[in-house]
């Protein structure tokens, strides 16, 4: 947290370094004293201060300054601080002045100058202001933040990205709030070209993407060394599993994650069947926890890095990732788990992220508050989205394309939302049609069982349906099924013979793919069970199948 701060602002500057030092040896430790030379210098200071989130305490301002007297600035200050207190110096023909800025600009003080001795004279009302205004005022919020128009898909990838990793931010509306045009301002940037994110450190970005953001914040984009005994691929339940086991086992482990660790299972704002847990948790905690445990392991976790290609090089597995480096191991794991379709309508892709949501979007939850939104799927993931939203908006009904949910969710999930009063279910109906300006406004629900079509206004569309795998990155690899889930084990002993190309003297282990050493877990796997629990234990079994595969190398 930063140290709040005095302002000290005189012309003449033996007077200035006089107050300066007196100031900062009496609240030196608690505050931090800065000083300008002249009221115009001092709004400069103000602007850069306001950038960085620093507050102004205390304004100590010469009244007799030449271009703009002391009132002068604090009228325009207090606009930009206005919860700072005021001290005017003057000297005895000021103090019509200073009267006048006492109703005028509620100036908490005038000091005549000079102030000796301060412990008499300066101090005691310095302190005294100090303490009113520590009292008075919350502290501001010391990290990242984003400054955009609500509806901007652009704002909404910056937004999510922040939050699935766990990095807090605060989030400023240009169109309603006057701090958040206040600050495009003085950041002399283009409203036009928002989003802008200002950092703690006084750094600015200008419609950053996620990757140029993570390395400001910390993220870790750059694997150490070269080379690896294991790599993950993807850092979902089943990553971060098999990451925590195999680097307690002493493999020497790296994980590459695209998006934020935690994959699907990070999304969710409420699991309520994963074992030990039995009022439930919430996906992001999951995750802080798992990540937390894997890195205390020697796990290095990159994030965020996606894998586009794999090569086999001798008897090592190489990894292009995509800001074109390389990083090789001896076995892999894939674990990129699945990914929600994308519903094809013209019109639909400029409303992505501006009412048109994949996934969860727990960010977007708060903006859906007194709206009527609309879940398009019948799946666990759609119905706990739906339960969540219903916290916020007048209505949210789930769009089904099955005859009732009975056929595809938990009971105990169809059953709550059968009672939330605020929620229903629209069986036999599908979107065919979006529409909105700026932002989503309609949509468009076909009724199978009638062949009917329905406008509807709909301030939220949350898409849950056909979840689809991520392996084009290792298709020219390994063997797929017709939807691209990977084959493993038994799967690929058709007619008990062993896939093309096979080189070892052995079957597949029960978790490895059609090469030897690239194993695969969780939902990317061909008939995988879709949950978090199934994905967390293929993630652990397979780091025995590893360990078995480099035992016998
Ligand atoms: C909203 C929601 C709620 C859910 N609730 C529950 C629940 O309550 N209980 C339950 O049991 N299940 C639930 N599920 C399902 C569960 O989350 C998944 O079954 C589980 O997360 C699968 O884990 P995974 O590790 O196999 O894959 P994922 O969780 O899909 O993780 C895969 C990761 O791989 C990354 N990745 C993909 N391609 C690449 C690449 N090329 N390079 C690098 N990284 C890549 C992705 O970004 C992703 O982070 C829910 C799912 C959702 C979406």
């Amino acid at each position: 947290m930063a140290k709040p701060i005095i302002l000290a602002i005189d012309d003449d500057p033996t007077v200035l370094s006089a107050v300066e030092r007196d100031l900062r040896h009496k609240f030196g430790e608690q505050f931090r004293v800065v000083k300008a030379a002249s009221g115009q210098a001092a709004l400069e200071a103000l602007r850069e201060l306001k950038l960085r989130n620093e507050q102004v305490a205390v304004f100590v301002v010469d009244q007799r300054m030449p271009g703009m007297t002391g009132t002068e600035f604090l009228a325009q200050a207090i606009k930009l601080e206005p919860d700072a207190r005021r001290v005017l110096l003057t000297a005895y023909a000021d103090i019509d002045a200073a009267i006048r800025a006492i109703n005028d600009l509620r100036l908490d003080h005038y000091l005549m100058k000079p102030w000796d001795p301060p412990e008499e004279r300066l101090y005691p009302v310095i302190q005294d202001l100090l303490d009113a205004w520590l009292a008075a005022v919350r502290p501001a919020f010391d990290g990242i933040r984003i400054i955009g128009h609500r509806w901007s898909t652009a704002s909404y990838q910056l937004k999510e990205f922040l939050a699935r990793n766990q990095i807090p931010f605060q989030w400023l509306d240009i169109e309603a709030d006057e701090r958040a045009r206040q600050l495009v301002d003085f950041a002399q940037a283009d409203a036009a070209q928002l989003p802008l994110v200002l950092l703690p450190d006084g750094a600015r970005l200008v419609r950053p993407s996620p990757v140029e953001l993570a390395d400001k914040v910390g993220l870790k984009t750059r694997a150490e060394t070269p080379f690896y005994d294991l790599i993950i691929v993807g850092a979902g339940p089943a990553g971060l599993a098999a990451a925590v086991y195999a680097a307690s086992e002493g493999l020497k482990t790296l994980i590459i994650e695209a998006q934020a660790p935690g994959g699907q299972a990070g999304q969710s704002s409420r699991i309520e069947n994963y074992l030990g847990f039995p009022s439930g948790l919430s996906g992001a905690d999951l995750t802080r926890r798992a990540v937390a445990q894997a890195q205390r392991f020697g796990v290095e976790i990159l994030t965020p890095q996606e894998v586009v290609r794999t090569q086999l090089r001798d008897m090592y597995r190489v990894l292009q990732l995509g800001d074109g480096a390389e990083v090789s191991c001896q076995a892999l794991l894939i674990a990129t788990g699945v990914q929600y379709r994308k519903l094809n309508l013209p019109g639909i892709d400029p409303l992505t992220g501006a009412g048109v949501y994949y996934g969860a979007a727990i960010t977007e939850a708060l903006t859906t508050q007194g709206q009527d939104v609309y879940v398009v799927g019948g799946g666990n993931s759609a119905g706990q989205a739906a339960l969540y939203l219903a916290q916020f908006a007048r209505s949210v009904t789930l769009l089904v394309r099955g005859a009732s949910l009975a056929e595809s969710m938990s009971r105990y999930l169809a059953d709550r939302i059968r009672e939330a009063p605020n929620m229903s279910v629209r069986p036999n109906a599908a979107v065919v049609g979006v529409s909105g300006d700026k932002q989503l406004e309609a949509i468009t629900i076909a009724d199978s069982s009638n062949n009917a079509q329905q406008v509807v206004p709909a301030g939220g569309l949350f898409i849950f349906i056909g979840a689809l795998p991520r392996t084009e990155w290792i298709a020219d690899l390994v063997e797929r099924d017709e939807h691209g889930f990977i084959l493993s084990g038994p799967d690929l002993l058709g007619g008990g013979r062993r896939p093309r190309g096979w080189t070892a003297d052995r079957d597949p282990f029960l978790l490895e793919t059609s090469v030897p050493g690239i194993f695969v877990a969780g939902d990317v796997r061909h008939q995988s069970m879709k949950r978090i629990a199934s994905a967390v234990g293929e993630g652990a079994m397979a780091v025995s199948f590893v360990h078995r595969y480099l035992a016998a190398r």
